[in-house]
C-alpha cells in the first residue's frame, strides 16, 4: 500500500493529516497516512500564555490525535534522520529505541523551537514558552517564589523572588507578561502583600513592542503594560543569567529568580540535519511546498521557508495562520502527487493578529481594522474559540473564560512540571549548549 508519512503533529501536520485523509477517502484511495510525533496531541500554542497565567488548564489547549485524527496511524517518536534515496526515516521512540519507517511521500512539518543565543546561564536558568511543560513551570515557579518571598527574611532575596524578567516583546512575550502580571496581582491579594512589590521587566532589542501589530496598536499595548506596572526596556537584552540575578546588556544587574526567554524561534533541529538547503534555519521549498530536487518530499509551517507570493522576495512569517493554510495546500498537493486532484501554489494575504493582554484588554487588527480594549478582547476570544480545532476543547476553554469572568483566578502551584521537565532539551528537543 502507498504510504504518506507526516513528521510533526502541530498546526501544519495535524491539519494536513486531517485534510489529506478526507481527500483520499473521497477518492476511495488505498493510501496509508501516518503521523510521527514525540507527542500524542496538537498543541494550540496561542493559549499557552493563558496556561502560564492560570486561566486555562493545559489539557484544554491540547487536541488529542486519537480523537482528532481517528483514521490516521499515529507513531510516537522523534524523527532523527531521513534517507531520501532509500525513502525511509529513522526515529527514536519514547523508550529511546531506534526504529525505521518507509514512505512514498514525506511531509516535513516539525515546526520550530526557541531561538537560543550563546548567553551564559540562559539554557540553565531561563525557560521558554513553546510547550505545556514550560507554561506550567512558569506558573508554578512564579507562585512558589512569591510564597517563599512571604516567609523569607533577607531583603535582597525577597526582591529577587518578586522579580520576573521576560525577554521578547513580540505578541507571545507580551501576552505572557500580561498574564503573569495578572496572576501575581491575584497572588499578592490572596497572600496579603502589595502587588506593586512584584516587579516585571519586559526586554527586547527592538524599538517597539509587538512590531507585528503596527505602531498605533503597539503604542496602545505599551500604555496598558505600563499602567499594569510592567517596565518595558527596549534596545535591551540579557548578557548573563544566574540562579538569583541577571545582567542586562547595558551592564546593570537585576536580582530575579524567574526568567522567561520568548525571543523568537528557529526551524526544528531536524531541519539542519537533513543536508538540504535552508534559509534562516527553515527548509527551502517552492511555491507548491515541495523540496527542490525531491518531488516526493513536501514541507510547510514554521520549519519551512515558504515563498510569500503576496510579498515577492520574502518568506511567510512563522505563524499559526500561515501554518494552517499551508497545511491545506500541502494536503491537496500531496494527494495530487498520488494522482488525486491537481496541485496549487500557496498564496495567502495576512489577515492580522489578535493579542490578549490579560484582564479586560486586548489589541487586534483583523483584516487591517485596528481594535483595542473590550472590542478587541471580544474578537480575540471569539477568534480562539473558532480556531481551536475540536469542539470539546472549545467547550472547555469557553468554560475557563467564563470561570475567569465570574470568579477569582486560581492561585495554585501544583508542581506538575519540574525545572528539568521544562528545560529546553526535555520540553522542546533542543540540544543544550555546554555550561561554561
Ligand atoms: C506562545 C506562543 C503563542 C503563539 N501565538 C500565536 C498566535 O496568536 N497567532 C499565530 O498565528 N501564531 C502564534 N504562534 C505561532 C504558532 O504557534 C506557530 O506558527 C505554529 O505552531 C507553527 O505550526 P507548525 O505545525 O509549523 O509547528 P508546531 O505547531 O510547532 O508543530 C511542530 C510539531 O512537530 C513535532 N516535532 C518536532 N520535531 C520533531 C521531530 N524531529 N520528529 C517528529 N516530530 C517532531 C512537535 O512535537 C510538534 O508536534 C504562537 C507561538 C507560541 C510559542
Amino acid at each position: 500500500m502507498t504510504s504518506v508519512v507526516i513528521v510533526g503533529s502541530g498546526f501544519t501536520g495535524f491539519t494536513c493529516a486531517r485534510r489529506l485523509e478526507r481527500i483520499l477517502r473521497r477518492h476511495d484511495a488505498d493510501v496509508d497516512v501516518t503521523i510521527v510525533s514525540p507527542v500524542d496531541y496538537m498543541l494550540y500554542t496561542p493559549l499557552l500564555p493563558d496556561v502560564a497565567g492560570g486561566v486555562v488548564d493545559p489539557r484544554f489547549v491540547t487536541i488529542p490525535l486519537a480523537n482528532g485524527l481517528p483514521n490516521v496511524r499515529m507513531v510516537r517518536g522523534r524523527v532523527e534522520a531521513v534517507d531520501f534515496d532509500g525513502k525511509s526515516l529513522r526515529y527514536t521512540d519514547p523508550e529511546n529505541r531506534s526504529r525505521e519507517l518507509s514512505w512514498d511521500r514525506l511531509v516535513l512539518t516539525p515546526g520550530s523551537v526557541t531561538r537560543l543565543f550563546d548567553i551564559p546561564g540562559l539554557a540553565e536558568y531561563g525557560r521558554g514558552l513553546k510547550s505545556p511543560a514550560e507554561a506550567l513551570y512558569l506558573r508554578d515557579h512564579l507562585l512558589e517564589q512569591l510564597e517563599l518571598a512571604n516567609i523569607d527574611d533577607d531583603a535582597q532575596r525577597i526582591e529577587a523572588r518578586r522579580t520576573v524578567v521576560i525577554v521578547g516583546a513580540s505578541y507571545s512575550g507580551t501576552e505572557l507578561a500580561a498574564q503573569l502580571r495578572a496572576l501575581a496581582d491575584r497572588a499578592a491579594h490572596q497572600m496579603g502583600f502589595d502587588p506593586a512589590s512584584v516587579r516585571f521587566l519586559l526586554l527586547d532589542m527592538a524599538d517597539q513592542v509587538m512590531p507585528e501589530v503596527g505602531e498605533k496598536l503597539g503604542a496602545s499595548a505599551m500604555r496598558v503594560l505600563r499602567e499594569r506596572g510592567i517596565e518595558v526596556r527596549l534596545g535591551t537584552t540579557l548578557q548573563e543569567v544566574h540562579d538569583d540575578h541577571v545582567v542586562l546588556s547595558d551592564g546593570s544587574r537585576v536580582d530575579a529568580r524567574t526568567v522567561a526567554w520568548v525571543a523568537g524561534v528557529t526551524g526544528a533541529p531536524l531541519i539542519a540535519d537533513l543536508g538540504l538547503d535552508t534559509e534562516r534555519g527553515r527548509l527551502k521549498v517552492d511555491t507548491r511546498l515541495t523540496v527542490p530536487g525531491h518531488p516526493h518530499v513536501f514541507a510547510a509551517g514554521d520549519a519551512a521557508a515558504v515563498p510569500d507570493l503576496t510579498k515577492p522576495g520574502t518568506i511567510t512569517p512563522p505563524t499559526a495562520q500561515h501554518a494552517t493554510r499551508q497545511a491545506k495546500v500541502l494536503a491537496r498537493n500531496v494527494a495530487a502527487s498520488l494522482g488525486y486532484g491537481s496541485s496549487k501554489k500557496y498564496k495567502h494575504h495576512d489577515m492580522g493578529l489578535v493579542v490578549d493582554l490579560g484582564p479586560h484588554y486586548a489589541v487586534a487588527n483583523p483584516l487591517n481594522v485596528h481594535l483595542s480594549g473590550w472590542p478587541a478582547k471580544v474578537v480575540t476570544r471569539a477568534y480562539h474559540l473558532y480556531a481551536i480545532p475540536r469542539s470539546v476543547n472549545r467547550w472547555a476553554v469557553s468554560l475557563a473564560y467564563l470561570t475567569e469572568a465570574v470568579f477569582d483566578r486560581q492561585v495554585v502551584s501544583i508542581g506538575l512540571s519540574t525545572r528539568e521537565d521544562a528545560n529546553f532539551a526535555t520540553s522542546e528537543g533542543i540540544s543544550m549548549p555546554k555550561a561554561r
